[in-house]
């Protein structure tokens, strides 16, 4: 499978190279270092992106041309009151989260019978206080995989919106930590990847 992994340097994003290591693999994320060592480490092609900026995704996809499999493990979290949210934490949040899904979705490249997955928060574990933006952020996201999973749908592409619990990866550093029995990056990357892969795709997979 020729596999492009947006967010490889991340917690989920790096467990899932390691889990396809041996497929052709196309590693993208901001940190350069980062990306280097995994792509040594998998066998992948580094390529540093910000995937904010739609120039740079659309090189980004003449680069790689066609995949098999295209997985977008990229985010960030953050949290704060309603009462004193400051509009850089909105914003962060639904460009990354939103922005850089629609650019991917715009300028990807697929081959026929593609699946494109994208992660998802279950409502009720961030519907909650501190957390309006992120979860609103999410929301939009999925929102928007809805419709567009409509129309790839034409172009015979599946789209799988992947919902995960407590992952134990860097996204929560500014939140002070995982929760406790948060699943370690590997075991979700597995359970991911089996059930994405299964026939027929699920539109939405719920771990
Ligand atoms: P993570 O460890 O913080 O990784 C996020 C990745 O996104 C990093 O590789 C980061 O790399 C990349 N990234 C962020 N903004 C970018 C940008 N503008 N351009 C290019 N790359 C960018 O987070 P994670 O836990 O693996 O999360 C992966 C996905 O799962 C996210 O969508 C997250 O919301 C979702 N999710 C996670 C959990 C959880 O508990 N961990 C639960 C539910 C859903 P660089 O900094 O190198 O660019």
């Amino acid at each position: 499978m020729r596999v492009l992994i947006l967010g490889a340097t991340g917690g989920l994003g790096s467990a899932l190279a390691r889990s396809l290591k041996g497929h052709e693999l196309f590693l993208a994320a901001r940190s350069q270092g980062a990306l280097w060592a995994l792509a040594e480490e998998v066998g992948g092609k580094p390529l540093p992106v910000q995937l904010e900026d739609e120039l740079e995704v659309q090189a980004l996809m003449e680069e790689v041309d066609g995949v098999d499999l295209l997985l977008h493990a990229v985010g960030r979290a953050g949290r704060a009151p309603v009462r004193e949210l400051g509009r850089d934490l909105l914003e962060g949040m639904l460009l990354s989260h939103l922005l850089t899904a629609a650019l991917v979705l715009k300028h990807v490249r697929f081959r026929p019978g593609a699946r494109a997955v994208f992660f998802g928060a279950y409502p009720a574990y961030v519907r909650v206080p501190g957390f309006a933006a992120y979860a609103a952020a999410k929301a939009a996201l999925e929102a928007y995989l809805e419709t567009a999973r409509k129309e790839l749908r034409r172009e015979g592409v599946h789209l799988v919106v992947v919902r995960l619990p407590a992952v134990a990866t860097g996204l929560w550093a500014p939140l002070g930590g995982p929760p406790k029995g948060a699943l370690a990056p590997m075991e979700a990357a597995k359970r991911v990847l089996e059930g994405v892969l299964r026939e027929p795709p699920p539109e939405t997979l719920e771990l």
